[in-house]
């Protein structure tokens, strides 16, 4: 249920209602807009006391939200949800774009990559330290030594670096040294660790699970607003179908329903979204065609060599080919890259 306050409503009043929504048993989450605070009142069933708050001479209306997902939803919140990581805007007029390789690999190649990344234009350095890996016999990561490589080339570069937590225990210690800490596919429904990662305050991406709904996906971001952490990026990364010429696919159409039905910012992987590499650029174009945010891309200078990822990996000269051609779309469409 949604509490819209009259405007100039004092913080006296606000926190009046607030003690009232706590008193009854459950959880308010205030947004103060331009003119007006709305206060969103998350529990099990609250309209039934939608009486006592229309009662206040300071509550303009309350309405039921109509979607089991509240907080993330565009009723509770109209305007697009912005915000800053590490200097870098998140869901505004500029499309962000995060590359790096699949995994740290080791030291050489991490700085090579945030190097060539940035040169050509990207804002975040992606890179895995924890790597779920569908074979227990695959390379698994390099954990807490990948974190400091990561957080020891951003210092260098001044990029900020997003990377995967995929257990709860891990979730200090990846931000501690992480700007963003991802929640990949398989853990979309993880929900210790979704519970974990809305508990603190840093930024969370969250990967669309690869046999999940989009209202599956925003039932799980849901997890995380409701604990406090507003700081949420969306991601599309493809899904399981019949077809299997690709990888997974990428389903663009997620984008536009997803901008239509909550506030985050949205961004695409045509990396792990097609699998190969000859159909990220044009998956790329397509998604911010769709209105994508942003996207995250997978960067290899010798793919051929990649201990995960390779098919799909750009090299650095294509990587650069990419932010030419995304750039030409953003433009096309009144936005900036
Ligand atoms: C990744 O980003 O490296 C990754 C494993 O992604 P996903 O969880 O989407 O498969
Ligand atoms: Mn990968």
């Amino acid at each position: 249920m949604i509490i819209t306050l009259k405007p100039d409503t004092t913080q006296k009043g606000i926190e009046h209602v607030v003690e009232k929504i706590k008193e009854l048993g459950f959880a308010p989450h205030i947004s103060k807009g331009a003119k007006r605070t709305i206060i969103g009142v998350i529990g099990e069933n609250p309209i039934r006391y939608r009486s006592v708050f229309e009662a206040m001479f300071i509550v303009e209306s309350v309405v039921p939200i109509s979607r089991p997902y509240k907080l993330v939803s565009r009723e509770f919140k109209k305007e697009n949800t912005k915000f800053k990581v590490g200097g870098v805007e998140i869901g505004g007029k500029k499309v962000v774009v995060m590359a790096g390789p699949c995994a740290v690999e080791n030291r050489d190649l991490i700085l090579e990559v945030a190097k060539e990344v940035k040169g050509a234009g990207a804002k975040v350095l992606r890179g895995g330290a924890f790597k779920p890996r569908t074979s227990p016999y695959s390379f698994q990561g390099l954990g807490k030594e990948g974190l400091k490589l990561l957080a020891e080339v951003s210092r260098i570069t001044g990029l900020p670096v997003v990377t995967e937590a995929m257990d709860p225990r891990q979730v200090e210690v990846v931000s501690e040294y992480a700007h963003i800490i991802q929640i990949g596919a398989r853990n979309m429904q993880n929900f210790d660790l979704l519970r974990e990662v809305g508990r603190g305050k840093c930024p969370v991406l969250l990967k669309r699970g690869i046999a999940s709904t989009v209202k599956e996906l925003l039932m799980s971001a849901e997890y995380i607003l409701s604990g406090g952490n507003y700081n949420l990026i969306l991601c599309e990364r493809g899904i399981r179908t019949f077809e299997d010429s690709t990888r997974f696919t990428l389903d663009l159409s997620a984008i536009p329903l997803i901008k239509k039905l909550t506030h985050l910012p949205v961004l695409v992987d045509p990396s792990h979204g097609t699998g190969m590499r000859d159909l990220v650029v044009p998956m790329s174009r397509a998604a911010i065609a769709a209105g994508s945010d942003g996207l995250i891309v997978e960067v290899h200078p010798r793919p051929e060599e990649a201990l995960s990822d390779g098919l799909q990996a750009l090299p650095p000269q294509d990587f650069r080919h990419l932010m030419q051609e995304i750039k030409a779309v953003a433009t096309a469409l009144g936005r900036e890259s």
